[in-house]
């Protein structure tokens, strides 16, 4: 696999070079080669080569690049999990996965999963990195084989693992190394985004196949500002990869700008719209940085359009395009109902062990090539550039994270005494802003009031990551009903 040899490469040609380095420590391509090489050489000893799927959960740690490498080189996928999830949804995960075996390279908690699982903890990962037995050469990985599995919010209230095989992420690396202009070898890319997020395969591989540094940020640190700033010009980051709604927060800061980030070369965005009042506060503070919107669902690997956003764009006002496909993706756009099909080369096999759900939303187009329906609406302009409308369905972005509506009504009906739930998103300024719950419960069992919707609320947060809760929940005696006896969302989007 060509990422892999590059990896390997560069490590032989400059082992020092620094890959990836974070709060608790870096590490350089000679020890992430090595260390992922014994890491494998310990899997496959302890492991049936099954090609099943291996967790790693975790967080930032420079021990995470590690563990994804080493199930890789071993034959496995891995599973990317965030320690920011509930316990209950990584056992849902856990469920799904299936493997007993899990890798916590930044834990020794290592109940969290449940019984009936064997956990590497920190330290045991650390020394089987260390001293497990070296794999000598790389095997050929075949390109249908899985690469990673993204699990994404799913409308049952359970979540969906979008499988993403090596050839899928070969062909998108093949184009972001040349965004931007072309990465060149040896930059700086920021690593914000979660691991359980695809955004972050965006910087982690595409710096690893350009044998760039990856400056990762922890949650911590991401919660002041100024304290990242300055860890961010320290180490001279080049590539900031985020959803608009993460640059938002920094713009927030007046020392977020060209003076005190001077190295940045580009700003990549995903993940959801790109205000174009955001763009033109980037292009303000940071007037020699490219500002570069993409578009795409995990689905079809991290993303398959791009375009460079211009000052003429900005003027112009309204929405902003996403870009044009990438070599290799056909964009189609139903004529019936404006939905964007992505046809080609990233699209994902399916789900992990989800047929109905596969056969619902991916398809088999031309020459046999892999299709997937978006469910996002859209359209292209005459100069062939593609703009976002909307959602057929009731998935929202909210900060970039991808929540299905559904999926948050159904963990509410999960709590004991609701009877009822209907969640609708709010808007602020002119984006998604939030979520409001609105809930039938039985009084014996939940009081009414605050007592009543902070239960709610924390009941809630047992079942979901603290993303998917609602802002507000509002007790209701029922809810309003339509003529044709529907849930009237409508009135409840307006209802304040
Ligand atoms: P995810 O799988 O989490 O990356 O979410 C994919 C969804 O995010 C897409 O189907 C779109 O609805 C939305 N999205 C991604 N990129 C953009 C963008 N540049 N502009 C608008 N919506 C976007």
């Amino acid at each position: 696999m060509e990422l892999l040899k590059r990896i390997e490469e560069t490590a032989r040609r400059d082992g020092s070079r620094s890959a990836y380095r974070s709060r608790d420590g870096e590490i350089s391509y000679r020890d992430l080669w090595e260390n992922s090489g014994r890491l494998a050489g310990y899997l496959q000893e302890k492991l049936p080569s099954d090609g099943s799927p291996l967790i790693v959960y975790g967080h930032k740690s420079f021990m995470m690049p590690v563990c994804f490498l080493a199930c890789v080189r071993s034959g496995h996928p891995y599973c990317p999990v965030d320690t920011g999830m509930t316990k209950t949804r990584i056992r849902d995960i856990a469920g799904i996965v299936g493997q007993l075996f899990i890798l916590a390279p930044e834990t020794e908690d290592t109940g969290i999963f449940g019984s009936g699982y064997e956990v590497l903890g920190q330290k045991e990962c650390f020394q089987a990195a260390q001293e497990g037995p070296k794999i000598l050469n790389c095997p050929e990985r075949n390109g249908e084989e899985s690469f990673y599995i993204i699990f994404t919010s799913g409308s049952t209230g359970k979540p969906k693992g979008v499988v993403i095989t090596c050839d899928n992420l070969e062909h998108y690396l093949q184009w972001s190394s040349g965004l931007a202009g072309g990465i060149a070898e040896g930059s700086v890319f920021l690593d914000q985004a979660p691991f359980s997020f695809d955004l972050s395969v965006m910087d982690l591989y595409t710096g690893l196949y350009t044998g760039s540094t990856v400056i990762a940020v922890d949650k911590t640190l991401q919660q002041d500002s100024l304290a990242m700033m300055a860890f961010l010009t320290a180490n001279h980051v080049e590539y900031w990869v985020s959803t608009p709604s993460f640059a938002e927060v920094c713009l927030a800061e007046p020392q977020f700008d060209e003076i005190r980030l001077k190295t940045i070369k580009a700003f990549l965005f995903c993940g959801e719209t790109l205000p174009v009042k955001t763009a033109a506060m980037l292009k303000n503070r940071f007037p020699a940085a490219k500002v570069i919107n993409t578009y795409g669902p995990t689905e079809s690997t991290v993303c398959v359009t791009a375009v460079e956003i211009t000052n003429e764009m900005i003027r112009r006002g309204g929405a902003l395009p996403v870009g044009m496909p990438k070599p290799g993706t056909k964009i189609l756009i139903q004529p019936d109902n404006q939905e964007v099909l992505i046809l080609g080369d990233t699209v994902s096999p399916g789900y992990f062990r989800d047929l109905e759900k596969t056969e619902a939303a991916f398809f088999t187009g031309y020459e046999g090539v892999c299709g997937y329906r978006t469910g996002d609406t859209g359209h292209f302009d005459e100069e062939g550039l593609l703009y976002c409308d909307g959602r057929l369905d009731r998935q929202i972005k909210l900060h970039g994270y991808r929540i299905e509506l559904d999926d948050v009504e159904t963990n509410l009906l999960k709590i004991d005494g609701v009877s009822q739930a209907a969640v609708v998103p709010f808007v602020r300024k002119g984006k998604v802003g939030g979520m409001n719950a609105f809930v039938v419960v039985d009084q014996c069992q939940i009081p009414q009031g605050f007592h009543g919707r902070k239960r709610i609320r924390e009941e809630l947060g047992k079942l979901l990551p603290s993303y998917m809760i609602p802002k507000r929940v509002i007790i209701l005696d029922e809810l309003p009903l339509t003529a044709n006896d529907k849930i009237d969302r409508k009135r409840l989007e307006r209802t304040r």
